[in-house]
């Protein structure tokens, strides 16, 4: 089984390459977030442990995140591989989730960066605003109101919330981009790393993401689901 990592910062548009990969390699993704939602909600062993944590309000430890990605890469649409979202966050997981996959002969093939200029993310991420009326929402790039700063719905005025303007998007993804820094280091280490232009249009961005696992040794499953098992 083949195990692909794809990675970017917050606002990257991973999260939108993440099912188009899945499409064009024939392989699920797996979403960390998703995997403890069901093991909580179905009361698994591994949810119930994992709850404890969460009720106490403190972080789930990292041992726990991998066994239960391990059970799901055993399960049979897994047996091809599987596109990791989520997963590994800092340096130490990185390291423990290939420990783990060569205790079954596995391996990390490829991890995909898909790289924005961290200005950008900043744009991408600070462009919200909403009215004050009723909170619709606007985006300076991708939504523009036809007024600037006038809601077009009930001409209420448009405010940033703290969250959305930049110097809080700045300091957050700093502490982000740290963390990711970490797992790129290890990844470049173990000469899997690959970059991605994440600026081109999302359409480009999916073709090279998928070259870059093919060309690491991922054969793609052509005349399988094609993803639309999801
Ligand atoms: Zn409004």
């Amino acid at each position: 089984m083949d195990v692909v990592i794809l990675l970017g910062a917050p606002g990257a548009g991973k999260g939108t390459q993440a099912p188009l990969l899945a499409d064009r390699l024939g392989i699920p993704v797996v979403a960390t977030g998703d995997l403890f939602r069901a093991a909580v909600r179905d009361g698994t062993p591994l949810g119930l442990e994992a709850r404890r944590f969460m009720d106490a309000g403190r972080l789930v430890p990292d041992d726990i995140t991998v066994r239960l990605l391990l059970e799901r890469l055993g399960r049979p649409d897994a047996a091809d591989g599987v596109i990791l979202d989520g997963f590994p966050r800092t340096g130490v997981q990185a390291k423990a989730l290939d420990e783990a996959l060569a205790e079954r002969d596995s391996a990390v093939c490829a991890a995909v960066l898909v790289e924005v200029p961290e200005e950008e993310l900043v744009r991408r991420m600070s462009g919200r605003w909403i009215c004050r009326a009723a909170g619709h929402p606007y985006h300076e790039v991708s939504s523009p109101p036809r007024v600037p700063g006038i809601c077009d719905l009930d001409g209420s005025e448009l405010y940033q919330r703290t969250d959305d303007r930049p110097d809080t998007i700045r300091a957050r993804l700093a502490q982000q981009l740290g963390s990711l820094d970490e797992v790129l280091e290890h990844y470049r280490g173990s000469g899997v790393l690959r970059d991605v232009d994440g600026l081109r249009p999302i359409m480009d961005v999916a073709t090279a993401v998928a070259d870059a696992v093919v060309a690491a040794g991922l054969a793609p499953r052509t005349g399988t689901t094609g993803g639309a098992a999801r």
